[in-house]
């Protein structure tokens, strides 16, 4: 980067990097920079989702530079109408810019939502789990001790403010498999590891059975609720990293 750069590029190459965007090159989201602003940035706004309602907060907030985990693009942009219109109009009227981080946000091994989760609920990491798209995204750990369903639930819904369900089948709570958002697909390795409990966002029906039959209780506390710890983490490093205002912008689904 040369004198000229912008503090909007010099900020976009340290999170590419920082983030390890690379790494991830198989992802449906375009991740980096999706929508481009204004090149002075002097505050940065974090959120889970890039949407109407947060884009209007933001533009409130006079925020420059929007982070968030689930962007506007994926897999290729075909058309601007509808929704997708009046949502860059919103961008383009406000000069925000958007910045999705999407599976290297999950994966990350320090600023990720599951190594976030695993930090936020004492969990020990032990190891990498959730195969997606060929790389591992999640970890696994382990508990200081046995907790039972119920001990380990109530420590989600405070550490998370959510209201997790769980379904038991029978085990104490040790060694939990973690994967944020929509990670069902992931009770399939639980055996591999000794897992007795997964813990994911949004409820499956189709993890059920495997589950019963590997006899290892699933835990589920909501897609929005496992996915703001990655986004917050990021924004206190870069208030860290460059001395800048960051604001998080609280949009729960509940869901
Ligand atoms: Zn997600």
């Amino acid at each position: 980067m040369d004198e000229q750069s912008s503090q909007l590029d010099k900020l976009v190459l340290f999170l590419d990097t920082e983030l390890c965007l690379l790494e991830f090159s198989e992802d449906e989201s375009a991740n980096g920079l999706q929508v481009e602003g204004r090149t002075t940035v002097r505050k940065v706004g974090l959120a889970v989702d890039a949407c109407e309602y947060v884009f209007r907060k933001a533009a409130e907030r006079e925020i420059d530079f929007l982070f968030v985990h689930h962007g506007l693009i994926w897999g290729g942009l075909k058309t601007v109408r509808g929704v997708m219109r009046k949502r860059i109009k919103a961008l383009f009227d406000s000069g925000i810019s958007l910045y999705a981080c999407h599976l290297p946000l999950d994966w990350h091994p320090k600023y990720g939502n599951n190594s976030q989760l695993l930090k936020l609920l004492s969990i020990r990491k032990m190891g990498e789990f959730g195969k997606y798209h060929g790389k591992n995204i999640s970890y696994w750990g382990r508990t200081a001790k046995e907790l039972s369903l119920d001990e380990f639930t109530v420590r989600i819904d405070k550490a998370l403010k959510t209201k997790s369900s769980a379904v038991s089948f029978g085990k104490k709570v040790r060694n939990v498999g973690v994967v944020s958002g929509g990670g069902w697909f992931a009770i399939n390795e639980a055996e591999k590891y000794g897992i007795d409990t997964f813990l994911t966002g949004e409820p499956s029906h189709s993890a059920y059975t495997l589950a019963e039959e590997m006899r290892v209780n699933l835990v589920f506390a909501g897609h929005y609720a496992t996915e703001t710890p990655g986004v917050k983490a990021v924004g206190d490093m870069l208030k860290k990293k460059f001395d800048i205002a960051v604001e998080f912008i609280d949009h729960p689904t509940g869901l």
